[in-house]
């Protein structure tokens, strides 16, 4: 018999939970997207995961002199990654209640509202940099959906392993600015400004001029306002958790699971290192740090060679812009040199 408890702990997955009925409705109600086949759209349920990703600070050695970077988040492939743990899941559930495979819908980075079932899941809030922010992970976190047909048995395994769950969903942000404060194109001033927001720019491409000084040598993924929280450094940093948990006070508490989750904290680096430990080896490209000089010189089709299988998806993001942006930045070097 599938346990949800079992599968997700055997993969290192310790924030989940199931979606509540206020997030079906409003995942059939905010997309145009058909979430699941109409054949099994009357009767379903789901969950919501977290997946959480370590944060890549400072520089690796290089033999380059000059590199460009790439976000955290689509350093290594995580987004396929958690689709291929939620396969999994998936394939489980449909050998045991007999289902298609069109019964069940996985959803990582599509255009279901994930952001917003993960909150009415009680999985975090919308903190004030825009992004989910989860008590225990911060925002360094993906977010997966699976949808399938709610069966009696399975939805009563669901419902008895989440029934003592007690997450949060209401604003902890409290008075705390750090994302706003840091953000270096005051994207977050007024409420988020896509706009105004480099990483908009780096998705869509045609930045403006005056942006390139702010955007530097990241190639792809400002992560800043990821970076700065405080809940996602507590998580992250074992160096500054006491610290933390002084200027955060109450706010900072983790109100459910507090036993489970007190274990895990300060202790990132095992979370990490247990998840990454079970990524492929395709999955763990292209990296953070990337040479500029080499992809400078490459042809839109060796560009495209090179990023095939990452995070960094041509379908959306625009491969000329980044060659003009690497162009850009090798003739700044040479002025400069
Ligand atoms: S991604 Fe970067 S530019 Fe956008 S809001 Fe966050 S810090 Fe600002
Ligand atoms: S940095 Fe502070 S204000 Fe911004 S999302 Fe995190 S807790 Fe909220």
């Amino acid at each position: 018999m599938i346990s949800f408890t079992e599968f997700f702990d055997c993969k290192g997955i310790h924030v989940w939970n199931i979606l509540s009925d206020r997030a079906i409705d409003h995942i059939f109600t905010s997309t145009k997207e058909i979430p699941i086949a109409e054949h099994v759209q009357k009767e379903v349920t789901g969950i919501a995961v977290l997946l959480p990703y370590r944060l890549i600070s400072g520089t690796e050695s290089s033999t380059h002199t000059k590199i460009v970077t790439v976000g955290s988040f689509a350093a290594y492939n995580y987004y396929h990654f958690l689709t291929r743990i939620l396969q999994e899941l998936a394939a489980k559930i449909r050998a045991e209640y007999g289902l298609h495979r069109s019964d069940i819908r996985i959803s990582v980075n599509s255009k279901l509202p994930e952001k917003e079932s993960a909150v009415l899941a009680n999985l975090g809030w919308i903190g004030k940099s825009g992004l989910l922010v989860n008590p225990l992970y911060g925002s360094a976190v993906l977010i997966g959906l699976m949808l399938f047909p709610k069966i009696d048995a399975l939805f009563q395994t669901l419902v008895n392993e989440t029934d003592s769950k007690n997450y949060i969903n209401n604003s902890q942000c409290g008075s705390c600015s750090a994302c706003i404060d840091a953000c270096p194109t005051h994207a977050l001033d007024n409420g988020f400004s896509k706009h105004l927001c480099l990483q908009y720019w780096m998705s869509t491409g045609g930045m403006p001029e005056h942006f390139k000084l702010h955007r530097g040598n990241h190639l792809y993924g400002c992560d800043v306002c990821i970076k700065e929280c405080p809940y996602t450094q507590q998580f992250q940093d074992n160096e500054r958790l006491e610290h933390q948990k002084g200027q955060l006070g109450d706010s900072g508490q983790w109100e459910g699971e507090q036993g489970k989750h007190r274990e895990h904290r300060g202790h990132s680096s095992k979370v990490f290192t247990y998840l990454e430990s079970q990524l492929k080896e395709s999955e763990k490209r292209p990296g953070s740090y990337l040479p500029l000089e080499l992809l400078a010189g490459m042809s839109i089709l060796e560009l495209k060679n090179y990023f095939k299988g990452t995070a960094l998806g041509f379908r959306w993001i625009p491969l000329n812009d980044f060659k003009e942006y690497m162009r850009f930045l090798c003739e700044s070097e040479r002025m400069t040199t």
